[in-house]
């Protein structure tokens, strides 16, 4: 467990989920760990891993700026931050109701988000390749930037957005000589805190509402996120030298065929 020994690491959206987990692994690798996150209560996660904290809203061009002044030399990024969309009062997100004012703020964290955090990262990563260095950005898609969630247009689209820049990051590293890869996760039905509001909230109506869900799941369970956090530890690690603009799901089978397939 110490593929990522000497490398410093820089996670976004770390304070629990999917970053957390990814947090935790990373440093179990042997990375130094950023754990960055709009939530204060990241401190405490880099605090259990040995790991350093600083508040960052993905959103924000000057924080990225501030953070990577501090963090200096950075071998892994990982663009986790991301919203659904359902976080705050009950609103339409479907192609037909949804406001111009909401699907902006999806894509503000979860494209732009992810735009800031691999232009970041390349030019910090670039002084580090120059050194014989190398880099690995890896960003958190999902299932929903493969095929169209009609009630949740602008996720879908937003993680659809990533899907692509993530392969033209790859291209435009490789095209300029660095030995910077970028590839993306596509993870599905993870059991983590973005799941609260749609699964309800007395326990009655959570276990109707996982059962009803994962009835459609291949493996019939949700996933973990850390199964997440080891298949990032993989492409942040040089195991994966070969690999980049590269997709990568994790979901249960559940992309693996179609609701119309015949019997
Ligand atoms: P969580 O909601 O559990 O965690 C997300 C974290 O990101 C929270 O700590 C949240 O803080 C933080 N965050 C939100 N907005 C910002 C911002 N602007 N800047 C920095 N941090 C921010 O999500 P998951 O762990 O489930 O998801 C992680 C990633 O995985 C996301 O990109 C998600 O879209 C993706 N994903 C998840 C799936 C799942 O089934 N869980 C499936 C497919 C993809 P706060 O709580 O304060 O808002």
């Amino acid at each position: 467990m110490t593929r990522l020994e000497g490398k410093t690491a820089l996670i976004t959206g770390a304070a629990r989920g999917i970053g957390e987990a990814i947090a935790r692994r990373f440093a179990a690798e042997g990375a130094m760990v950023w754990v960055t996150d709009i939530d204060p209560a990241g401190a405490a996660v880099a605090k259990a891993i040995g790991g350093r904290f600083a508040l960052l809203d993905v959103r924000d061009e000057a924080a990225w700026d501030r953070v990577m002044a501090q963090v200096g030399a950075l071998d892994i990024l990982v663009n986790n931050a991301g919203i659904t969309g359902f976080e705050g009062p009950p609103a339409a997100h479907d192609p037909e109701h949804a406001s111009l004012a909401d699907w902006r703020a999806v894509h503000a964290v979860n494209l732009d988000g992810t735009f800031l955090g691999c232009r970041a990262a390349i030019r910090a990563m670039r002084r580090r390749c120059s050194e014989g260095g190398k880099g690995s950005i890896i960003n958190i898609s999902s299932r929903s930037g493969i095929v169209g969630i009609p009630a949740a247009a602008a996720y879908a689209s937003s993680k659809a957005a990533v899907r692509n820049h993530t392969k033209s990051v790859a291209l435009w590293c490789a095209s300029q000589g660095l030995a910077i890869r970028c590839n993306s996760i596509h993870p599905a039905a993870i059991l983590t805190p973005m799941w609260d509001p749609m699964l309800g909230t007395t326990p009655e109506e959570r276990e109707a509402a996982t059962r009803a869900f994962v009835a459609d799941t291949p493996l019939r369970r949700f996933g973990t996120a850390d199964e997440v956090a080891a298949m990032a530890a993989y492409l942040a690690s040089d195991e994966s030298a070969y690999v980049t603009g590269s997709e990568f799901h994790i979901d249960g089978g559940i992309l693996a065929g179609s609701a119309a397939s015949p019997e």
